[in-house]
């Protein structure tokens, strides 16, 4: 068996094209235009580039995005006070913090700050609780886009066995979250779950959200299973060149996978095409309306 490659890249890009109508739309009948703010601390490489890839994307869309850039020593006090200021603020709808955030910034303290109805990464501590409880909420990018992905090759995945790999709070935990309330039988695998090759091959659908670079092998995966790999992880290569994997060996569980997401070209650019989703949602609940189901591809919560 060759597994279907699950191809991110064009799939996200439907889901962009629908929130430029979405946002079209908001626009033109609403005098709405949905605004993200983009906060940045320091100068870390990786978060420049997500913070620029973010921006370019959020703009292509129609929405404003108002881009902000702090110092390394910024204080915890000036980045509440920041967030403060966007939270007050009627043309920002969605608020982004990158992560991570220099040590001398309580990470937690500045997400619990942010308005939980502009928290468009989905981390405040209410709208965990609120995905956890079943309640109508902004759900992390990253999950919300693995279960869009496996959804294009799964027409439903009720009572499917569902296993996660990882139980991070911004991918496993809240994974595992949408994964129930799409019926699935969830297991939540992580560094302490015995033989944890015989969980992988119970999945239906298998996601990998572990940081290890092609630890997920051939004989850990059921025959036609669907496989979503999170991770990222650059190796260095003998003639030290690098090159990014996923935590799945990819050439060889395609050989035995259904349907299989390939890192780069997977979850990553859905993860950006989901936050522009959550945005555009965000803009709506902050005026009273009905949010977009984005063509059903995002099922709307409050029906
Ligand atoms: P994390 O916070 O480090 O969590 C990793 C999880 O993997 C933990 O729950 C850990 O278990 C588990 N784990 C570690 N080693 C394991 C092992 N040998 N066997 C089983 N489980 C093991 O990582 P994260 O933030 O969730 O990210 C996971 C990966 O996804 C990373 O590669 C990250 O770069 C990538 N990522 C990608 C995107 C994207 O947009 N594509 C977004 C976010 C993250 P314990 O809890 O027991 O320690």
């Amino acid at each position: 068996m060759t597994a279907k490659i699950i191809d991110g890249k064009a799939i996200a890009a439907d889901l962009r094209g629908k929130v430029t109508d979405a946002v079209h739309r908001l626009t033109r009948d609403r005098g709405i235009v949905p605004g993200l703010a983009v906060v940045l601390v320091g100068n870390n490489p990786a978060s420049e580039s997500y913070v620029g890839s973010k921006m370019k994307m959020t703009a292509g869309t129609g929405m404003r995005c108002f881009d902000h850039r702090l110092p390394e020593m910024t204080s915890e006090s000036d980045l509440l006070a920041l967030i403060a200021r966007l939270n007050a603020d009627p043309a920002v709808h969605g608020i982004l913090v990158q992560l991570p955030l220099p040590n001398q910034i309580n990470s937690q303290e500045i997400i619990a700050a942010i308005d939980a109805d502009k928290d468009v990464d989905g981390f405040h501590p209410v709208n965990a609780g609120r995905l956890s409880a079943g309640l109508p909420a902004l759900a992390p990018c990253t999950p919300l886009g693995c279960v869009l992905l496996a959804k294009t090759v799964q027409s439903s995945l009720a009572g499917l066995e569902a296993v996660v790999i990882g139980r991070s709070n911004i991918v496993g935990k809240p994974l595992a979250q949408l994964l129930l309330a799409e019926n699935a039988t969830v297991t939540v695998a992580h560094s302490r779950t015995r033989d944890l090759p015989a969980v992988c091959r119970r999945a239906d659908v298998l996601f990998t959200a572990v940081g290890r670079g092609e630890m997920v092998r051939r004989d850990w995966v059921k025959p036609g299973a669907t496989v979503i790999d999170v991770g990222i992880n650059r190796v260095t290569e003998q003639d030290g060149t690098s090159r990014i994997v996923g935590d799945v060996a990819f050439a060889e569980v395609s050989e035995v996978a259904g349907a299989i997401t390939p890192v780069p070209g997977g979850v990553g650019p859905m993860t950006i095409a989901c936050l522009l989703a959550n945005t555009v949602r965000a803009a709506c609940l902050l005026a009273g309306l009905r949010p977009p189901t984005f063509g059903g591809q995002m099922v709307d919560d409050r029906e």
